[in-house]
């Protein structure tokens, strides 16, 4: 999608500070964090957001679900973390590319 940001953060046209990318998952800090670490996990396909998946989106959610326990350790979040995922304008989307907020603070 050209005009979506997180598309374009997904292809390196826009910069950001990654936490971790392969070929089909990328994970950058907010750029307006809401808590001492917080960072987003996106699919590179561009998926509006979770009110757009079904069945064929499974692996691929699975995949975004596995990693939030890895990279928030890798990312120091020892005595836990929250996870969100806000879903069309009702749910406070702004962004509309799925991806899965990540809370928490270091120790
Ligand atoms: P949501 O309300 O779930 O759509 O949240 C979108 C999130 O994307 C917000 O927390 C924004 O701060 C974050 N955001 C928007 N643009 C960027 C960007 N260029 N780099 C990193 N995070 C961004
Ligand atoms: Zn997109």
């Amino acid at each position: 999608m050209s005009d979506c940001i997180f598309c374009k953060i997904a292809a390196g046209e826009i910069p950001c500070n990654k936490v971790y990318e392969d070929d089909d998952v990328l994970a950058f800090h907010d750029i307006r964090p809401l808590a001492p670490v917080h960072f987003l996990i996106i699919p590179k396909l561009h998926v509006a957001s979770l009110a757009e998946c079904g069945p064929e989106h499974e692996a691929l959610l699975g995949r975004i679900m596995g990693l939030v326990p890895r990279l928030a350790a890798e990312q120091g979040l020892a005595a836990g973390f929250k996870t969100g995922i806000n879903t069309g304008h009702g749910g406070g989307q702004e962004v509309f590319h799925l991806h899965v907020h990540v809370f928490g603070h270091k120790g």
